[in-house]
């Protein structure tokens, strides 16, 4: 064994374990470990358990001895974003709050369609930057993996120029970006056709390049009647499926219809959710579709959150994710919308923390992380606090002092803190 690294005392260690990726929770169920070490070897946690057993027993290990109180937890997972755009919508947010319509803002030239003109202006390279400075963001709160799409193209170049961005942008943070492709989040305005035409044109145009320049793995699609039908996309998502895309849906935002779709096409998620009533909440729950809370939006534009609590309630796997993107959802603070989340929905900590990490995972078919344990990667983050209960307390606030991404110290502490090896403290 080689490149071994331990970390520690850790006051307390949520390791995630044993909880199930369906249904409502009990905070008892969460595992805590007291005064415990992790160790890692390379990218990955060989073990984690009692901080003086592992020290004994793994002498060669590079040791990180911290000082005063700490709480780990897996790093977060943030699995829906639009972090890769240009321009800002401080207008229409103005706007908005000052009692305009959806239509006033975009007679005034906002809306997303003023978001895809700003980021079309954009090259490759400057969208990247600005990927990697929201990237680097979030990671400094403590999200290592966040999933990022596209949609502010709407052109088959110019998403591919976005794809292509966040590729790049991928290789400059050390944060994973998880990319998703959502040319079927609006029929562009320049694009002469109908609906249907569109999706077609990217089905047969797009999706075979995204193949061949490995750019996304995943399709997404803006079901709403303002943008498409579940009729519309149905097509769509059966020829992503035939050429082994997974699919994720923007569903029930405004109005129902599709998390229906995403069950019947087995999408990884159903995503937004707020109009979800009984029925869908029931056949969410029967499905593996795992169903995102989007908080972001709902505080950006004023709106209901998600029936979170209901989800939950019926055995539904519930993640929670910012949205951040420049229209509804501009916050961007994953850990400050779950708490806001959590007061409203009544969610309990287990249900937060596990849909920000493992549940969130799985929304990326990820099963490489979201957990602190033997064999997973060495993505974890600590809070200076001796009561794990703080974290959400804090509302956002309290941000990780230490952000450990695939074995490395990326946050904090001995890199950037200028402090001696061993005396980083609360
Ligand atoms: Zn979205």
């Amino acid at each position: 064994m080689k490149n071994l690294k331990l970390i520690g005392p850790i006051t307390q260690v949520l390791t995630m374990e044993r909880l199930p990726l369906k249904g409502a929770l009990k905070d008892e169920q969460l595992e805590i470990l007291e005064n415990a070490g992790i160790l890692i070897e390379g990218e990955k946690i060989l073990e984690v358990g009692s901080w003086q057993r592992l020290k004994k027993e793994f002498p060669q290990a590079e040791l990180f001895e911290l000082e005063g109180n700490f709480v780990a937890m897996p790093g977060l997972i943030d699995c829906h974003t639009h972090s890769c755009f240009g321009g800002s919508r401080a207008g229409d947010f103005a706007m908005r709050n000052a009692g305009k319509t959806y239509l006033e803002i975009a007679q005034a030239g906002g809306g997303i369609w003023d978001t895809v003109t700003q980021t079309r202006k954009l090259r490759l390279e400057e969208l990247a930057e600005k990927t990697v400075i929201n990237s680097n963001r979030h990671l400094s709160d403590g999200v290592t993996t966040i999933e990022v799409k596209s949609g502010y193209g709407l052109s088959v170049e110019e998403e591919l120029k976005m794809l292509r961005a966040i590729q790049l942008a991928n290789q400059s943070t050390p944060t994973d970006l998880i990319s998703t492709c959502l040319a079927a989040h609006m029929k562009p305005r320049d694009y002469e056709g109908t609906n249907s035409e569109y999706l077609q044109h990217l089905s047969s145009e797009l999706f075979p390049i995204l193949k061949t320049e490995k750019l996304t793995k995943r399709i997404d699609a803006f079901v709403e009647k303002s943008a498409f039908s579940p009729e519309e996309i149905g097509p769509y998502f059966k020829k992503a499926k035939e050429m082994g895309f997974d699919i994720t849906v923007h569903a029930d935002q405004f109005t129902t219809g599709g998390s229906k779709v995403a069950v019947e096409f087995g999408a990884l998620s159903a995503d937004h959710l707020e109009a979800s009533t009984a029925s869908e909440i029931a056949l969410l729950a029967t499905s593996n579709t795992i169903s995102v809370a989007l908080p972001g939006a709902s505080i950006g534009l004023g709106c209901a959150f998600t029936p979170a609590r209901k989800i939950l309630d019926q055995g539904g796997a519930l993640a929670i994710a910012s949205d951040w993107n420049p229209g509804s959802a501009p916050m961007g603070d994953l850990l400050a919308q779950a708490s806001i989340l959590a007061t409203f929905e009544k969610l309990n900590t287990a249900e937060v923390l596990s849909g920000i990490t493992f549940r969130a995972a799985a929304a990326l078919r990820l099963s490489d992380r979201g957990r602190i344990s033997s064999g997973k990667l060495a993505d974890f983050i600590l809070f200076p606090t001796s009561d794990y209960r703080e974290i959400l307390y804090n509302q956002g606030k309290m941000k990780p002092k230490m952000v450990w991404k695939i074995g490395s110290l990326e946050v904090g502490g001995w890199r950037f803190g200028g402090l001696e090896l061993g005396k980083f403290g609360s």
